[in-house]
């Protein structure tokens, strides 16, 4: 999910490494969660449950509920447990060199993992300078 305030992220520096001896630098802009922010998203996403007695409605009615009940429970969860989010992540691959654009963003897992879309390889995003750089 982007905000009004995502535009205001300036960039900077991340390190992609593979599990050989690349590293490359990457830019990448990162949105700090606060509690508030993730807090109201939660709830955003459990208004979902709000359709409830209108799929209940809809034979065969149990399957809708609880296709709705788990979806709005597991994207509350993943908001709340939304610390960072990466907007956008540019850089040339450890692995093969070929610089791109990375589609893997939002979320920011810990660690965070990116696909090399020339060579296929699970790269790591890493916010501190690995051993090496
Ligand atoms: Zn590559």
């Amino acid at each position: 999910m982007s905000t009004a305030d995502d535009g205001a992220v300036p960039e900077r520096t991340v390190w992609l490494t593979y599990p050989g001896p690349g590293v490359t630098e990457a830019r990448a802009r990162i949105a700090e969660r606060s509690a508030q922010w993730r807090r109201a998203g939660a709830l955003k996403q459990l208004a979902l449950w709000l359709l409830l007695p209108l799929v209940a409605l809809v034979p065969p009615h149990f399957p809708w509920i609880l296709i709705v009940l788990v979806l709005g429970g597991m994207r509350a969860w993943s908001r709340w447990n939304e610390h960072a989010t990466l907007l956008s992540l540019h850089g040339p691959c450890p692995k093969c060199g070929t610089e791109q654009e990375f589609t893997e963003t939002g979320r920011m897992k810990f660690p965070h993992k990116v696909t090399c879309q020339h060579c296929r390889w699970d790269l790591r995003v890493e916010l501190t300078p690995p051993r090496g750089a």
